[in-house]
């Protein structure tokens, strides 16, 4: 498969990151005001919402959050079966569209069929196009993980963008005009993806069978298979934790940053909502640089497994959990009863360094693994993953409104390290069972200049 390369990547990963970045805008975009949209009162002259009460808000959020990612099973699932990717992805997209707009009108049916309509859209594109950049690479390549690596910084260029646009005209002018953003994001996102097609015709293809292989496709998987699969399966486990404590981001920090942080910077002070870009503003900066930080690692000759770095990430995590006791403390013993803001932006910087760690690197260890028959199932799978982790972030913010915020981010902390010891300790183990599947052929430092 000889491929035109940019960067020295397939073109097509360009395709996929300008699709997946105005994909995750219209996400976002419409994340940012849903709630604001929800419990806007319905008597405002001027920007009238749904007047729902905050917690009737936050439990349509949580749902809506869990379904979306959730539904990347059935995507994935129809897309090995059915579709494949490619297909999968433009469905998916359109019934994207569809959902956006129909946030648009202003009755409450065509509400939820929007909320239906994207849940499905989103469970079908997410994981697929997600798939697609695995496919551009041939096994062993070692510009994989690189490839995840700026697909992931394009995703938090649209999560960046989203809330300040969608955000604003949706909160200053009109909630509809939001939703319509985020759906003309889509079309552009779909426009790039149906126009960049040219440089994605090897990848994304129902897999063609002969009747050979129709009949091998009917066999259970090989021993091999099985066991990396397992190794897939714990290594989700890693990911349910990290989700449920990266998510506290969206509330319990949230929460915790209007009430308790002194946001006050030279006399001005910094609205809360903002903090809410700092994940996506941290891994447009940083993603590059850890990348290669992780390569360099690996030049060195050091372990850099993908079950290595999510262990590492772990135990970063860990850290920034222990940071946000550190506020609490202090906010404890200070004369004002606010904690400084340094605390705040410190552990955002960690998580990030741990999502970089984790996130990217399970999906490129995903297309590794997985069996191509099930390709796009096991990547649904990790998405319905996250999605398990976003319901317990929420009720691990419910647990806290009791028990406080001190206890829970030490449960939160003391639940990452224990994980990531676990997996340092059981790193050989699992990458033993992986049998090769993360070797490259040509490792970096022998990589020709293009
Ligand atoms: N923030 C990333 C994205 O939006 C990852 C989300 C997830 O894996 N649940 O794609």
């Amino acid at each position: 498969m000889q491929q035109d390369t940019v960067l020295g990547h397939p073109k097509g990963l360009f395709v996929l990151f300008f699709a997946e970045l105005w994909e995750r805008f219209s996400y976002y975009g419409m994340r940012a005001i849903l709630v604001l949209y929800l419990t806007a009162e319905t008597t405002d002259l001027i920007n009238p919402g749904l007047g729902w009460t905050s917690s009737e808000a936050l439990s349509l959020y949580g749902t809506y959050g869990m379904m979306v990612y959730f539904m990347g099973i059935f995507g994935g699932a129809a897309a090995d079966k059915w579709l494949g990717q490619k297909k999968a992805v433009i469905f998916g997209g359109l019934l994207i569209i569809l959902g956006q707009f129909a946030l648009t009108v202003d009755s409450l049916a065509m509400f939820y069929s929007g909320l239906v309509l994207l849940v499905c859209g989103v469970g079908l594109l997410k994981p697929n196009i997600s798939t697609m950049v695995g496919g551009l690479y041939k096994k062993g390549d070692a510009k994989r993980d690189a490839g995840f690596t700026l697909f992931y910084i394009g995703i938090n260029i649209g999560a960046l963008a989203a809330p300040l646009l969608v955000g604003y005209f949706g909160e200053k002018v009109d909630w509809h005009l939001g939703f319509s953003l985020a759906g003309f994001g889509m079309i552009i996102g779909q426009l790039v993806f149906v126009f960049g097609g040219k440089h994605l015709k090897d990848v994304g293809n129902l897999l063609k069978q002969s009747p050979t292989e129709a009949h091998l496709a009917t066999q259970p998987l090989t021993k091999l298979e099985k066991d990396r699969v397992i190794v897939l399966l714990i290594s989700f486990l890693i990911v349910i934790v990290f989700w449920a404590a990266y998510e506290q981001a969206g509330g319990l920090m949230n929460l915790y940053a209007r009430d308790s942080v002194d946001r006050f910077v030279f006399g001005y002070e910094i609205p809360t909502s903002w903090f809410q870009s700092l994940h996506a503003f941290y891994v447009v900066l940083i993603g590059a640089p850890m990348a290669w930080l992780w390569l360099k690692w690996g030049n060195m000759g050091k372990e850099s497994s993908a079950v290595f770095k999510m262990a590492v990430g772990m135990i970063i995590m860990s850290v920034s959990f222990l940071a946000l006791m550190g506020a609490v403390y202090d906010a404890s013993i200070n004369m004002i009863g606010k904690a400084p803001i340094y605390w705040l932006l410190f552990s955002y910087f960690l998580h990030v360094v741990a999502e970089l760690s984790i996130s990217p690197v399970a999906l490129s260890f995903i297309t590794k693994l997985a069996p191509a028959k099930y390709a796009s199932l096991m990547m649904g799978t990790y998405f319905a993953i996250t999605g398990l982790g976003n319901k317990a972030a929420s009720m691990l913010g419910v647990f806290a409104q009791k028990s406080g915020e001190m206890v829970t981010f030490g449960i939160i902390a003391l639940a990452c390290l224990i994980v990531g010891i676990l997996i340092f300790i059981l790193v050989k183990k699992l990458k033993a069972l992986t049998h090769g599947a993360e070797e490259v052929e040509n490792p970096p430092m022998f990589v020709e200049p293009e």
